[in-house]
């Protein structure tokens, strides 16, 4: 894992992060600069640069973070969210360390305003 990746120092808990969840595959916590009501992230504790980067043997990983995510988001109270995932800095992506956005509590309809 790159030295410099700032969820993987959020995973070895050398960065402060408000969780969510947390086992031994997956990590879920606030985004720290939410975009609606509700706005958390969900991880692999894998470095995986990002959606392109994901491999066969990532599969069922990432239908892991689609249930979590989708449990949390319900335990937190939302039925209705929306999920992103970026891929590439001109899409967005910020952080090259894969990362599901799990959004709700606005108006979601797409594409956003
Ligand atoms: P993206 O633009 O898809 O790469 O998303 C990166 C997200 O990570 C942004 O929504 C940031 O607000 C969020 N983020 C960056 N650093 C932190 C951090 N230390 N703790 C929580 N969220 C963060
Ligand atoms: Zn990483």
């Amino acid at each position: 894992m790159p030295d410099n990746c700032i969820f993987c120092k959020i995973i070895k808990g050398e960065i402060p992060a408000a969780k969510l969840f947390e086992d031994d595959e997956l990590l879920a916590f606030q985004d720290i600069n939410p975009a609606a009501p509700l706005h958390f992230l969900v991880i692999p504790k894998k470095h995986i640069s990002g959606p392109a980067a994901v491999a066969a043997e990532d599969e069922p990983l990432m239908g892991k973070m689609l249930r979590i995510g989708s449990e949390i988001a319900k335990k937190e109270g939302f039925e209705d969210f929306r999920i992103v995932f970026n891929n590439g800095a001109q899409a967005g992506q910020t952080v090259f360390h894969i990362h599901m956005h799990i959004l709700g509590g606005r108006d979601l309809n797409w594409p956003p305003g």
